[in-house]
């Protein structure tokens, strides 16, 4: 199935992080003034005002909160740092509940002395630690597989077919994915494991950008849609064929866009969002 083409920006919703230069006042202003619906917010965009004042802002220009980012890093190699890990996420929590933001993406974590399989069970345990907490607060926690070439230390979680297992181990209403193109459009199992994710109730959010050829950053160098070399339709066609009916989240960290005038990336954006997604 391929997506139907997007002529309005009703399911359009930008991370923070995006416009990392921006407070959180200036980006909620300007997204609102963009036409922009949906905003996600990053931990570190809450500092200036605190959580409640931040959603109070947000909503203030009529923007839904989609999701808070990030929790996760769960995978340590002593007690005392997966103690404090817990301990960090169940902030999140608060925060996503004082912000009024209903999901968290989790970065899992990795750590690199430890294997792929032991950081991966580590997972599972911190987040079936932390999920009676989520539950009563009524926050939904979403399993972001990151690019394999963050396993070393990101995240241990690196394809969907192992973000979709640890849902099925989890059996929570509450736990779930956010599928984002720059990690997993090279999966060959994109396909299948987007409809079993969407069929399986665990499609909880999808993020967009494009993967610059060639990326001269691991971290900080994600392309505009249309800049790179990913189908985004294609994809966008899958998950709503996995009756994925969300917002379509653009997550951009570029210390090139970053380092210029924010304002008119934010149109570049807008505009490739109507034409690349
Ligand atoms: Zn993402």
């Amino acid at each position: 199935m391929s997506a139907s083409a997007i002529t309005d920006l009703s399911r359009l919703c930008v991370h923070t992080a995006t416009t990392k230069p921006w407070s959180l006042s200036i980006a909620a202003r300007e997204y609102a003034r963009a036409g922009i619906k949906g905003i996600t917010v990053w931990r570190d965009a809450l500092a200036a005002l605190g959580p409640k004042e931040s959603g109070n802002v947000c909503r203030a220009e009529g923007l839904e909160i989609v999701s808070l980012c990030r929790g996760g890093f769960f995978p340590h190699v002593d007690q005392a740092g997966k103690t404090a890990a817990l301990d960090d996420n169940r902030r999140a929590i608060d925060e996503a509940a004082a912000l009024g933001a209903p999901l968290i993406v989790l970065v899992c974590g990795a750590h690199p002395s430890l294997s792929l399989e032991t950081s991966r069970k580590q997972i599972v345990e911190g987040i079936a630690e932390v999920l009676p907490y989520a539950h009563e607060r009524g926050i939904k926690l979403g399993i972001e597989p990151l690019h394999p070439m963050y396993a070393g230390d990101r995240s241990a979680v690196n394809t969907l077919r192992q973000a979709n297992d640890m849902c099925d181990a989890l059996k929570s209403p509450y736990v779930g994915v956010a599928l984002d193109v720059y990690h997993l459009w090279w999966d060959p199992e994109l396909r299948e494991q987007t409809l079993r994710c969407g069929k399986s109730g665990y499609l909880f959010a999808f993020h967009v950008c494009d993967w610059r050829t060639p990326t001269r950053d691991l971290l900080l160098d994600r392309a505009i849609m249309g800049d790179g070399c990913i189908n985004i339709p294609e994809i966008r066609g899958w998950v709503e064929e996995a009756g994925f009916k969300g917002f379509n989240e653009v997550e951009i960290f570029s210390t090139e866009y970053w380092s210029g005038d924010q304002s008119p990336y934010l149109q570049k954006i807008v505009d490739a969002y109507r034409k690349h997604v």
